[in-house]
């Protein structure tokens, strides 16, 4: 049996996705809003408290059109409330954008995957990483490709890891950066090999314009002299400061059932659609499609796994025609999504690289 198909929301995406329906040749009976008691009509079809159409209704095609982050969220709830299954009785509209389209790309690039920094539930999997770093032909491959589509312009380029400074090419890596973009480029590192790195490292971040960022992390570093060096050449430092005794942290909780609803973990995600991720020639919304080999591979024999990324968790930067595809993609959530949940606050500490961190 044919289902009632009900847009939930009567606003701009609703009306929108009415139009697409309609011409795919799907029939609307109405909208669902919760201000159904003043618009009464869109397009000329009902507007609907959803009590009213849920009440005595079980074969429903509720197709989601809101796009305030918070609303969907309690939409969801109220939808899930009501028995609903995500999936079968609800859906969210294909046109609609969970994120706003950015005008210019904005991506970070591990340098290497290890770090010589341990920091229990590491969001990037290093302490279980093995030592690799990054292949100097596919960065510059990769680099030359999106200066192409791009026209040599990103927001900001973020070179990082792991700990970038562990890679022996790091000045290699600056030009060759360099060379393909007129834009932003920020290293991010922990700082521990900051301080004592040569003049001629300090010289070619001036020469490059590299921006350096030290993430904060409850440790000590040589801040004053990392100041006097970037001073010395000229070099923008941002120094996170971090009082060594607060070492507030953050930890993921994925959902390994992969049942999270994937537009509301994107919805709430602060990476996704804000800074896209590179690697071997394709950019994810983020880094985990890419990252959780490690996981899988240091938890071998553990009932935790994540399935490997398919070719709807990123864009094959070779595979596409325009930066505009790019763009477009992450307006929307990927099916990796499927295992965030929220955030936890934890305390910063060493890993013991035990499951739990991550689990
Ligand atoms: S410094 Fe800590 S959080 Fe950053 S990559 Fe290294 S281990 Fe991970
Ligand atoms: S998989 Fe999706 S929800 Fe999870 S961190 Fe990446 S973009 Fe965010």
């Amino acid at each position: 049996m044919e289902k009632d198909t009900y847009i939930y929301g009567a606003g701009h995406y609703g009306v929108l996705t009415a139009l697409d329906l309609e011409q795919k040749g799907i029939q609307i009976k109405g909208f669902i809003d919760k201000n159904a008691g003043k618009i009464k009509t869109r397009l000329g079809l009902p507007v609907f408290e959803l009590n009213e159409v849920i009440s005595d209704n079980n074969n429903l095609n509720i197709i989601i059109a809101v796009q305030n982050r918070n609303a969907i969220r309690d939409v969801v709830e109220n939808l899930q409330l009501a028995g609903l299954k995500s999936g079968s009785d609800f859906n969210f509209s294909s046109i609609m954008p969970i994120k706003p389209k950015r005008n210019m790309l904005r991506f970070e690039v591990h340098l290497c995957d290890h770090c010589n920094l341990n920091c229990k539930s590491c969001g990037h999997f290093s302490p279980i990483a093995e030592k690799k770093f990054v292949d100097l032909d596919i960065l510059e491959r990769d680099f030359k490709r999106i200066s192409e589509l791009s026209g040599k312009k990103c927001e900001n380029i973020k070179l990082m890891g792991g700990e970038p400074l562990l890679h022996p090419n790091v000045i290699e890596i600056f030009n060759i950066t360099r060379k393909y973009f007129d834009t932003t480029i920020q290293l991010a590192t922990n700082g521990i090999l900051l301080a004592n790195q040569p003049n001629e490292f300090w010289e070619s971040c001036r020469i490059n314009n590299i921006n350096i960022f030290v993430s904060a992390y409850p440790i000590k570093i040589n801040a004053m002299k990392i100041k006097a060096q970037a001073s010395k050449f000229g070099v923008t430092v941002e120094l996170m400061d971090i009082e060594p005794e607060k070492k507030k942290w953050f930890k993921t909780s994925p959902d390994f059932t992969g049942c999270s609803n994937i537009e509301v973990a994107y919805s709430n995600c602060a990476y996704g659609g804000s800074c896209m991720f590179l690697e071997d020639g394709k950019l994810a919304q983020c880094g985990l499609p890419f990252l959780t080999k490690h996981f899988n591979k240091y938890f071998n024999d553990s009932k935790y796994k994540y399935e490997e990324p398919t070719e709807d968790d990123f864009v094959d930067i070779f595979k596409i025609n325009s930066l505009d595809e790019i763009l477009e993609k992450f307006t929307r959530a990927i099916p990796y999504c499927r295992y965030c949940t929220d955030i936890k606050e934890v305390q910063w500490g060493n890993s013991k690289r035990e499951i739990k961190e991550w689990t």
